[in-house]
């Protein structure tokens, strides 16, 4: 298969597949639902879920499955056969409208937060036509939302879609003021760059810290690390091109619009960027490039690891989630125009996103908080804790000769005035080099980039949407009631400029300077997940999400519960996980070791070891010694500990401990075993090295 553009998403049921096979007035009516968001009628579903599934079948499906994403940070699915018994013995196969529109599914054991009361454990899915269904491992995908019999969101999806549409209604009252009545619907675009690393499967499998938690809990660091540069843009090994390959082929079949891919900045470390899409089709395919990754890593003997920091002294992995709007005339409304008056509708909507941004800070570290960001965020690698936005200096100067009313070069002699005077041009590649920034604006689109590797990349959209929805429809009430619309709109941007500003940071994100002069501007730093998250429900946020339809305050709250208990667990894991291995592996280890040297330094001088003071055996088998007594001391505390909090009841205060104790304890107890590692000899540790794992692909 060489000519992509011939196989490129045949396994997706896309429009041109539904054209061909479906009579055009249900073609037309199934366009509609995509395009409105209206709900299909029975039998006009009957007949797409016929097609679709003698396409499925033909691609070699057996099975269908409604597929979904709890908010498990993966996706769900539960397959059933298309087999219907017929008179003769044999088989039909049948698919219904009924069955492809809904499905039931037992919600007990997926995380609700409380919202489900066990005596109601059922939970519905819901077809979603805007993502197109696809065959996958002879399985007919359906994208589906995922609810309680009540209506509450279950999953990532519904949140969503609903804060798509929440943005969708205040901007097209804001567009619809500037004159442009051709639109008629906005959508979000998104696309995640996703970093991952790929270790050797063998190695992998040896360690039980990579086994149970994608990242590793001991490991002194090797003598090369990443501090040559040489692996970013590198030379891409055979192994993994093989992989990378494989990984675009399937991904295209698929309809995912692989594009990019390239060697990252720590060894073994990978990136991949697909061209971007609707927020919401975009979500999926990230959930399905995370999952083909996964796969295809296994096929050639390595792993891939999704963690946001499976290696400490090299960099983690994180995603950029680049974000605009689009109109369905489509018009990026995040690129600067040619003409007054697509500047000024270009500066309204950049400067709802600058306030959107400064006035919920909190929701959007929320949403890329998580016991695996925790340890990457902030750590000179990675965004700092801190929100702040980068416009670059051409952008930052047109603001303040606005805020200002002055010229905003030396050359220009006149000050910008909205609607009468066009934006210089600025060049694109000059808006943003800066990657030390979390929220940049990179000339047309925001890139958004304190997200984590393995997380869906729905939360931090859906916070977007939303709070960009809560400022665009408080623009549009203050300019659908003003007598002069074009002294109105200067005066808005001028005031929002000067309200926010505050937010907007050119500088060097990783500088220990800008957390103090972020602390002087007032901006939050919330540097763990149950900082940020105690923030989750604060009244503005509760206010925001209700008035929008994006989350009902039981929903708030179930999230807020989910998120501090997937803390809580990820850590106590890892603890658990760093005890088994202190004790039963690297303690004993460095115990034989120590056996060994006493040993040899005995048969070498004939004489007892607490005779032989200067020799280099003695030395060693005191330093371990001291060591391994730590590390037991430390390992014990550890396990203690876990016990305890295991007990908490409330989760806030359980997050509060696993913050306080835990994760200090953890680290103590890894620092002391990292030491003991650089002294024992290669052979008689037991598990791969960072060496090994680090350069072990080849
Ligand atoms: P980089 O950030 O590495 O400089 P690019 O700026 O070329 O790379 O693009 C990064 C990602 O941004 C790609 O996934 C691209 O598809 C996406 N992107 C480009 N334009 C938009 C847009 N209007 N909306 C959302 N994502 C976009
Ligand atoms: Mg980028």
């Amino acid at each position: 298969m060489t000519n992509v553009s011939e196989f490129f998403g045949t396994m997706v049921f896309g429009d041109a597949e539904m054209k061909s096979r479906l009579p055009e007035d249900i073609y037309l009516s199934i366009k509609k639902t995509i395009r409105d968001g209206r709900s299909l009628k029975l039998d006009v579903a009957n007949v797409v879920a016929n097609a679709m599934k003698d396409w499925a079948i033909e691609k070699g499906a057996t099975h269908f499955t409604h597929w979904f994403q709890p908010m498990t940070g993966v996706t769900a699915e539960k397959h059933d056969s298309f087999i219907s018994p017929s008179e003769e013995g044999k088989v039909l196969m049948e698919f219904s409208g009924k069955e492809l529109v809904r499905g039931e599914s037992d919600a007990s054991s997926f995380p609700s937060g409380g919202l489900r009361a066990t005596f109601e454990a059922r939970g519905y899915t819901a077809w979603d036509p805007t993502s197109y269904a696809f065959v996958k491992d002879n399985v007919l995908y359906i994208p589906t939302a995922f609810c309680s019999w009540g209506g509450e969101a279950l999953d990532e999806k519904t949140p969503l879609m609903r804060s798509m549409e929440a943005l969708n209604k205040q901007a097209l009252r804001v567009l619809h003021l500037f004159g442009n009545e051709d639109v008629t619907s906005i959508h979000t675009t998104v696309g995640p760059e996703q970093e991952y690393f790929l270790v050797d499967a063998a190695m992998h499998n040896e360690r039980k810290d990579l086994m149970y938690t994608g990242r590793t809990l001991f490991g002194a660091k090797p003598s090369k690390g990443q501090e040559l540069d040489d692996h970013y843009y590198g030379t891409i090994k055979p192994k993994v091109q093989a992989f990378m390959e494989e990984l675009d082929t399937e991904l295209w079949k698929l309809g995912v619009l692989a594009k990019t891919k390239h060697n990252e900045a720590a060894p073994a470390q990978h990136e991949l960027a697909p061209i971007f899409t609707t927020a919401n089709i975009a979500t999926d395919h990230n959930q399905l490039t995370m999952e083909m990754m996964q796969k295809i890593a296994r096929r050639h003997g390595m792993v891939c690891l999704l963690h946001e920091k499976p290696f400490e002294g090299v960099n983690g992995s994180g995603k950029h989630n680049n974000w605009a709007m689009s109109t369905n005339t489509g018009v990026n409304l995040f690129e600067p125009g040619e003409t007054p008056h697509e500047n000024a509708q270009f500066l309204l909507f950049f400067c709802a996103v600058i306030k959107a941004v400064d006035e919920y800070q909190d929701l959007l570290r929320i949403s890329t908080a998580s016991a695996g960001n925790d340890h990457r965020l902030g750590g000179h690698e990675a965004p700092p804790n801190i929100i702040s936005v980068f416009i670059g200096d051409e952008l930052a100067s047109i603001l303040k000769s606005i805020e200002e009313e002055t010229a905003y070069t030396a050359q220009e002699k006149t000050q910008m005035r909205i609607g009468v005077h066009v934006l210089p041009k600025f060049p694109k590649d000059t808006t943003d080099r800066n990657r030390t920034s979390p929220f940049a604006f990179t000339g047309n689109k925001f890139e958004f980039r304190m997200l984590g590797s393995s997380a869906s990349v729905a939360p931090p959209n859906v916070m977007l949407n939303t709070a960009v929805a809560e400022v665009l429809s408080g623009f549009a009430e203050v300019l659908e009631n003003a007598e002069n619309f074009q002294e109105a709109l200067h005066q808005l941007i001028k005031e929002t400029i000067c309200n926010h500003k505050r937010i907007i940071f050119n500088g060097n994100g990783y500088d220990a300077v800008w957390v103090a002069e972020a602390e002087k501007r007032g901006l939050l730093n919330l540097p763990t997940t149950p900082d940020a998250y105690a923030h989750f429900a604060d009244e503005k946020n509760l206010a925001l999400f209700t008035k929008h339809k994006v989350f009902n305050e039981q929903e708030i709250t179930a999230r807020y519960r989910i998120g501090l208990s997937n803390y809580c667990k990820i850590n106590l894991i890892e603890a658990s996980t760093m005890v088994e291995m202190a004790k039963r592996e690297l303690i004993p280890a460095i115990c034989k070791y120590s056996k060994f040297l006493a040993e040899s330094l005995y048969y070498k001088h004939q004489i007892s070891v607490a005779e032989s003071a200067e020799s280099y055996e003695r030395v060693l088998v005191e330093k371990l010694t001291a060591l391994t007594e730590d590390a037991f001391k430390r390992a014990d505390a550890l396990g203690e500990a876990v016990q305890s909090i295991r007990k908490e009841k409330d989760v806030a205060r359980r997050a509060a401990r696993v913050r306080d104790e835990i994760c200090p304890a953890m680290e103590g107890l890894r620092a002391v075993i990292d030491e003991a590692e650089t002294v024992t000899d290669r052979d008689f540790w037991p598990i791969p090295t960072y060496g090994d794992l680090l350069y072990g692909v080849c």
